[in-house]
């Protein structure tokens, strides 16, 4: 899952930047409101963690343009102050949550986790294929229900492909959504990390459900002859 944070502040970036790299998240930073609001145009956010003060545009003005296009990753705001003023307007602008500096880590985590549940009319909190089972929410998965033992990576990687079962991801795809890295940096990672995780959930069965389609990328599909 991929979240964006706007904040000015280097220290409380940094620190929020490197807990939700540990915690899995694939993780986009901005200093300012502008540059905020062009990532989060650009790229399909899980989440958004807003500072309310920020130079160029501030978290308000932010929400209220990403609503107005359309987007509706959900907002948690930080707020430098217990203000009831500042979270009765950011409530009323679509931000979903707010939070106030200084806050633990633990509490944003939980928070984000509860924010990013929210939307299952989109996103089925389960997706089946063909005896695999992949839970988003608990972030487990199974096949014929054996558990399957996971990496943080190679579950965000079928998590990926299952949610899009039969739409071949090209290897820049993958890399945007679960790795935190130029895809120029290490072309490999992806062949590598799609070896692993068949080696789990395709070696011990008979029928093939992540493919490589030549030149394009990998698709996960339980129809597919492996060619
Ligand atoms: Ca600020």
């Amino acid at each position: 899952m991929r979240v964006l944070v706007v904040e000015d502040e280097k220290k409380t970036r940094d620190f929020l930047r490197r807990g939700l790299a540990e915690s899995g998240y694939v993780v986009d930073t901005a200093d300012d409101g502008e540059t905020g609001l062009d990532l989060a145009l650009l790229n399909d956010y899980g989440c958004l963690v807003l500072d309310v003060m920020l130079p160029r545009r501030d978290g308000w003005s932010l929400v209220r343009e990403l609503r107005a296009s359309g987007r509706h990753a959900p907002v948690l705001f930080l707020t430098a102050r217990d203000a009831v003023d500042d979270r009765v307007r950011g409530l009323e602008l679509g931000a979903d949550d707010y939070l106030v500096k200084p806050f633990a880590f633990s509490e944003l985590l939980a928070r984000l986790r509860s924010l990013m549940r929210r939307p299952p009319a989109l996103l089925p909190d389960v997706t089946a294929v063909a005896g695999l089972t992949v839970d988003h929410t608990r972030r487990k998965a199974s096949r014929d229900g054996r558990t399957l033992h996971l990496t943080s990576k190679e579950f965000a990687l079928l998590a990926l492909l299952a949610r899009r079962p039969g739409d071949v991801l090209s290897r820049t795809q993958i890399v945007e959504q679960v790795w935190d890295m130029n895809f120029d940096s290490d072309a490999n990672v992806v062949d590598v990390a799609i070896r692993r995780l068949r080696r789990k959930v395709d070696d011990p069965f008979a029928r093939k459900l992540i493919h490589t389609v030549r030149g394009a990328g990998y698709v996960l599909d339980a129809d597919r002859e492996e060619g």
